[in-house]
């Protein structure tokens, strides 16, 4: 684990990261944005030009992921995102996937299934990570998708349908979580990565969303029926399974999360930078257009009505940035997050992101309200903030939890 001290100052490298995305966020993503968020499809140019210059690629995530003070990841998805959400999450629903493979599978599995899940700038292939079900969103416990083991093959018959999986059967590869003991809850857990082959074959894509915000990033369902996968592709090995399921059976503490938990531990302060991309976007579009709009003979950053507003968005933007890096750099660091700070950073800059594109409409007025101009777009893509990745409430429970040592419901 690295040891490195904690600076707010960037590295040379960290500082020209930044600039080189932000030129892409600025001349890429950004333009392309009003396009794919009302077409609700995956932008495939898009995805193909970043792959062509490194950035949607395993090397691009594993560098900002292995960089010692644990702030290359999260610059890099603030100024993706400030590019656009829609665009940022079609670049980066792979990563979570990937996550998944690194937080349970073996070194070989890794080296195996990650590097594919990219694929190649001439040959661009998508990841998805599908956990959540209809009557499981939450509560990651109550999954019903079930795998069972035919020791007869040497292969595992998996049967259930995934719900709101981001890539979620456009995808080349999927993660799908399943329980194989529903006795132990979250303890008789345990991941798959599904490849190509099976598509159509055990794995389809059900209903496609259409969603409120995050247009260009593709939400579907994940439907399994009698999808048979050889051993191999079960993340971790059966004996590491066969293990841990004989300890939670024991009744013993198993010594790691389930394999959901395992996963959104990971990706919590990305997850927060995203939210501080779209909210910096809003409020620097807010500030421009309240130094040029004039009414009552004056430009509308003159009243403090709406100076102040800019104060305090400019305030919470940056607090929340403060604890999304204090996050990273913890996790980077292998510090334990005793009040769960990952969590506090999703919650706080979540919220932030949803409260801030709402101040940005109101100082745009009714041109703020309208598709001419980007923060009503921001504002429907900041929404998810308080819903993925776990709801604003389930981060106040792990938080409250964690700080009161009590199990609070
Ligand atoms: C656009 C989008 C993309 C997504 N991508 C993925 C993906 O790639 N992979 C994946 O697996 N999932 C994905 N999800 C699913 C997402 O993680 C879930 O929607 C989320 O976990 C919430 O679950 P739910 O929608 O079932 O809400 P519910 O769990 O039904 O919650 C409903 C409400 O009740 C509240 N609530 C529930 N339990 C409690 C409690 N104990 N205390 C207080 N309040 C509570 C919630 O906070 C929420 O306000 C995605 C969802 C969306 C909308």
């Amino acid at each position: 684990m690295a040891d490195t001290q904690f600076s707010l100052e960037l590295t040379d490298d960290q500082a020209e990261l930044r600039k080189w995305l932000h030129e892409f966020a600025a001349e890429v993503i950004r333009p392309a944005a009003h396009e794919w968020d009302e077409r609700e499809e995956t932008p495939w140019p898009v995805i193909q030009e970043a792959a062509k210059v490194g950035i949607y690629s395993l090397d691009f995530m594993a560098q900002q992921w292995f960089d010692d003070t644990g702030l290359g990841m999260v610059i890099a998805q603030e100024e993706l995102f400030w590019g656009d959400a829609g665009i940022g999450l079609a670049l980066m629903g792979t990563g979570l996937a990937a996550a998944a493979v690194s937080a349970n599978g073996t070194n070989e599995q890794m080296g195996e299934f990650i590097p594919a899940m990219y694929g190649t700038p001439d040959d661009v292939k998508l990841g998805a990570f599908c956990s959540s079900e209809p009557d499981a969103g939450s509560d990651v416990g109550a999954m019903k998708t079930r795998a069972v083991y035919d020791e007869a093959k040497d292969e595992w018959v998996l049967n259930g349908t995934k719900t709101w999986a981001t890539n979620g059967g456009i995808a080349d590869w999927h993660v799908i979580v399943a329980t194989v003991d529903p006795e132990l809850g979250t303890r008789g857990q345990v991941s798959f990565v599904v490849p190509p082959e099976f598509k159509g074959k055990g794995l389809t894509q059900g209903q496609k969303f259409k969603k409120h915000g995050i247009r260009a990033s593709h939400t579907a369902e994940v439907v399994i029926d009698n999808l048979r996968l050889p051993s191999k592709f079960l993340l971790g090995g059966k004996e590491k399974l066969d293990d841990r399921l004989n300890r939670a059976r024991e009744g013993l503490k198993t010594g790691r999360s389930q394999p959901s938990m395992a996963t959104f531990e990971r990706t919590r302060p990305t997850v927060g930078a995203q939210a501080v991309g779209i909210a910096r976007a809003a409020y620097e579009v807010a500030l421009d257009y309240a130094k040029t709009r004039v009414q009552f003979g004056r430009p509308i950053i003159e009243n403090q009505g709406i100076a102040f507003k800019l104060a305090d968005m400019k305030t919470r933007i940056d607090a929340s940035r403060l604890l999304v890096w204090r996050a990273a750099w913890m996790a980077r660091q292998g510090k334990s997050f005793d009040a769960a700070e990952g969590s506090q950073c999703k919650l706080f800059a979540g919220e932030t992101a949803v409260w801030v594109t709402e101040q940005a409409i109101q100082i745009l007025g009714g041109n703020g309200y309208t598709r001419e101009y980007p923060v009503e777009r921001m504002h429907r893509d900041a929404k998810i903030y308080t819903i993925f990745e776990g709801t604003s409430e389930i981060q106040r429970l792990v938080i409250a939890r964690a700080i009161s040592g009590t199990y609070i419901r």
